[in-house]
Parts: C-alpha cells; sequence; structure tokens
C-alpha cells in the first residue's frame, strides 16, 4: 500500500523530527539523532515555510495554499511534490489519523508509539500501525532467563500479542543475580510457571502462554516451531483490529524527486547532516547526493517468503545444548520463520537477526567471523579453545540486562520493521571497549550447508 499525502488528513512534520533553519538558511529535520537527519537547501525559503504549515492544523491542499501564498511565483504542484517527498523521507504523519485502539492500550503505549514514529522512516498514514503489528505478533521465547527475562519483559510490556515461553528449569538461588522475573518464593518453581504468572501480572492486555519443557535436539525445536496443532491463527491474537491496513514493506524506499541538478530550482534535495544517513559516521558531511538518497534497506518484516510455523518470530534465549543454535538455524530456514538471539561471553553481550532468505543465516556468519578473527589455530584444532566455555557462564544483571534489550529490540525491529534492519548479522557490546561497539556481518555464502544452493536438511 503507497501511502500518499491525498490520504493524510493533517500532515504533520513529526514532533521528533522537528525542523530548524541552519546559519545558512538550509532547512534541518531530524537531525538530532544520526541516521534520522537530513538537510535540505532551500533557497527561495518556501521550504521553511513548508515545513511551518504542517504542523497538523489543516490539510494537504490548505499546506499547499499556505506556501503559494507566502510564495505567489511557487507552482502549487512542486509543494505538493515536496510534501511527498517528505513524506516519502519518513518524517511525516497524519495528526487527524485515528487511534485504532482502545483507550486503555492508548494510554498504556502512549510513551512507546512515539519512539517507533520517531526511529520509523517509512512513509505510513497512522503511527499506531507499527504498534498494531506488534498486537497481531506470535513470538515463540525458548529460554526465560537472564536474557529471556529481560527480553520477555520488553516484548510483553511493549504490546506483543502473543508471547509462548519455554524453559526446563526451575527457579534457583543462583539465577536471581540477573533473572528479573522471579523471586525468591519462585524458588524451585518451573520457571516456566513463574514466568507467566509474571508477564501477565506486567500486561493483561496481551497472551502469555508458556510450558515446561527441554529442547533435546532439532525436532523438539521443530516441534515447538511448528505450534500447537489445535490452535487456529485467528485465535492467537486476541482483539484483533479488523480492517487495519498492513504498510507495504516494498512501499519503504525514502527518496527525493529532484537531482542535484535542481538545487538552484529550490527543489528538495537530501543532504547529509554530519553524514546524517551515513553508515559510516567519519565520511563526508556534504556532497554526498547519492549517498543520501540511497534507499533505506526495507523492513525485515516476517511473513515475506512462505512459513510453516505458528509464529512470526522466535527469540532464542538459550545457550543449552550447546548445538541449540544450530538446531534453530536449520529449523527456522526450513521453516521460514525469521529468529532473533543473544547472549553473552563475559563482558562481550551480542544478539542477531536472521530472516530466512535474507542475508547471512547463523552459520554463515559463524564461518565468516572465524575467518575474520584469524585465531591463528593449528590445522584440526577446534576453535572453541579460543573461546572458554564453563559449566557456570559468568552473568551479572548488567549483561543479561544488556543481553535481553539487544534481544528485545531485534525482536521489535523485526515485528515491526521499526526500524528497518537488513538481517543477517550480529550486533553488541563490549564492556571493556565502550567506543568499540559490535557489528559482524558477512555476505551469504552459497555454498553454506544450512542455507547455500546445496543445503541439506533441518538435523545434523
Ligand atoms: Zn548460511
Amino acid at each position: 500500500m503507497t501511502v500518499t499525502v491525498e490520504a493524510l488528513r493533517r500532515p504533520r512534520i513529526k514532533p521528533e523530527h522537528r525542523a530548524y533553519r541552519t546559519v545558512d538558511g538550509n532547512v534541518r529535520i531530524g537531525s538530532v539523532i544520526h541516521g534520522i537527519g537530513a538537510e535540505i537547501a532551500d533557497p527561495q525559503g518556501w521550504v521553511w515555510t513548508l515545513v511551518e504549515a504542517m504542523d497538523g492544523t489543516r490539510g494537504p491542499a490548505a499546506v499547499v495554499d499556505e506556501v503559494v501564498r507566502a510564495h505567489p511565483d511557487l507552482p502549487g504542484e512542486d509543494a505538493r511534490q515536496a510534501m511527498a517527498d517528505l513524506l516519502a523521507a519518513g518524517f511525516v504523519d497524519d495528526a487527524g489519523a485515528a487511534v485504532p485502539l482502545p483507550e486503555r492500550e492508548r494510554v498504556r503505549y502512549s510513551r512507546g508509539v512515539p519512539l517507533l514514529r520517531w526511529m520509523d522512516l517509512a512513509p505510513r498514514s497512522n503511527p499506531w500501525d507499527a504498534q498494531l503489528r506488534l498486537r497481531r505478533a506470535r513470538v515463540l521465547l525458548i529460554g526465560v532467563g537472564g536474557t529471556g527475562g529481560h527480553a520477555a519483559q520488553s516484548l510483553v510490556s511493549s504490546g506483543v500479542g502473543r508471547v509462548h515461553c519455554v524453559d526446563p528449569d526451575v527457579v534457583e538461588l543462583s539465577n536471581l543475580n540477573r533473572q528479573p522475573l522471579f523471586r525468591e518464593s519462585d524458588i524451585g518453581r518451573p520457571k516456566a510457571e513463574a514466568a507467566v504468572a509474571a508477564l501477565r501480572a506486567v500486561n493483561s492486555d496481551v497472551t502469555v502462554t508458556g510450558e515446561r519443557r527441554e529442547v533435546r535436539g532439532p525436532a523438539d525445536l521443530a516441534d515447538l516451531v511448528a505450534g500447537p496443532r489445535d490452535v487456529d491463527s485467528d485465535i492467537l491474537v486476541p482483539h484483533s483490529p479488523s480492517g487495519a491496513p498492513d504498510p507495504d514493506p516494498d512501499g519503504l524506499d525514502p527518496h527525493f524527486a529532484a537531482g542535484p541538478g535542481d538545487l538552484d530550482s529550490g527543489d528538495l534535495v537530501p543532504h547529509s547532516v554530519s553524514g546524517a544517513r551515513d553508515p559510516d559516521p567519519s565520511g563526508p558531511a556534504a556532497g554526498l547526493p547519492d549517498d543520501a538518497r540511497r534507499p533505506d534497506p526495507p523492513a525485515a518484516v516476517p511473513g515475506d517468503g512462505p512459513r510453516s510455523s505458528a509464529y512470526d518470530l522466535l527469540v532464542l534465549a538459550a545457550d543449552r545444548p550447546d548445538d541449540i543454535r544450530r538446531w534453530a538455524n536449520r529449523v527456522c530456514l526450513a521453516a521460514g520463520l525469521p529468529w532473533a538471539d543473544a547472549g553473552y561471553r563475559g563482558p562481550l553481550v551480542t544478539a542477531g537477526v536472521y530472516v530466512p532468505g535474507r542475508g547471512a543465516c547463523w552459520e554463515c556468519l559463524r564461518a565468516g567471523e572465524a575467518a575474520r578473527r584469524d585465531l591463528r589455530l593449528a590445522p584440526g584444532q577446534d576453535p572453541e579453545v579460543a573461546s572458554p566455555r564453563m559449566p557456570w557462564n559468568p552473568a551479572s544483571a548488567v549483561t543479561a540486562g544488556l543481553s535481553g534489550g539487544l534481544l528485545a529490540h531485534a525482536a521489535l525491529a523485526l515485528l515491526t520493521g521499526v526500524p528497518a534492519l537488513e538481517p543477517g548479522f550480529r550486533f553488541g557490546i563490549n564492556l571493556m571497549l565502550l567506543g568499540d561497539p559490535v557489528l559482524q556481518r558477512t555476505p551469504r555464502h552459497l555454498d553454506c550447508a544450512a542455507c547455500g544452493d546445496r543445503a541439506g536438511g533441518v538435523a545434523e
């Protein structure tokens, strides 16, 4: 679905993207945050009039009238096209859009929706679209300990419509230094049961279920991913609003119509604001019209391909058995199910984002990392010797909280498309080197045993 200016009741520059005028007369918009902002040349001053007129008090035609009144030589079509360009770039929402949720949820999510709106660079008619996507979403969560407990809290409090929690363990005293869903009174209780109770107490407007179950092999995981046989997908999502249009994942290409040669005519041309929307912060700040107009990657919205799962996403927050990530990778590839995982190795905390058919799979990425790290191992030596695994996995409330937070961010981004992610990567933080954020990305390996052209199957 393409959102047009005419479909907006009262177009408004998003409050979070509020524009200002630079000393040289350009218009900077959304510029507080690197990755969002743009700068627009405005030699005739009408762009500034336009963004001021787009304050959410008038319809599109009245906005154009307002600009033409102040700049009589300007063709109205130019103002209209500029408004369309701002919408396409994600700077505009509709102040007159209806809120498609009951009052209670409107209040509950009244801080989260503006954040989604802030990070959303796709044109949407309604800022609540992303929240509706969460409401319809079905997530399978494996592991509700440190990482999983923090992630579950975030997913449930954010309004993910259905979360199913799986964990084989019981609560122990040694869990309580980092696992937020449990109290001393839960010691000895199955984690899945205690987690469901804690999560339901946070948000009774969503559906939280759970089961005490151990994943012993890929078959167990495949069974979980397939979901309960007797559950009709319609009743998985309570109170599903009807008729709410899905934002079109193909419509996420913000671009401006004008080329650099049109600068003098006063047309909109985005420029990087100190490298805004330029993935390399050290890159040149100006003169990058081609780069600046590079389309953002499409949202990694589950449902892109054929899928055989009762869920929209697997969130893996378990690190046992040792091969569980490999199994998850194979099972999700077979089911066409997007998935995310997270964990820590001491002070290094990372999360991974994977969508079958879109970029590297977990095994591609692992092979790429092994090659990049140049471990200087002897032939035949197990790469695991370079990264010790202990029966006790050292962790604190801080590392578990970061891990769960990154995992929830990945999950929410995959479910909503906000912000748009290009899947097939790991990201994270090394607490020993705060200025050196982790980003691992590798191209998909065509000969990958899991996702390559001659890939085998689920089990190994
Ligand atoms: Zn692969």
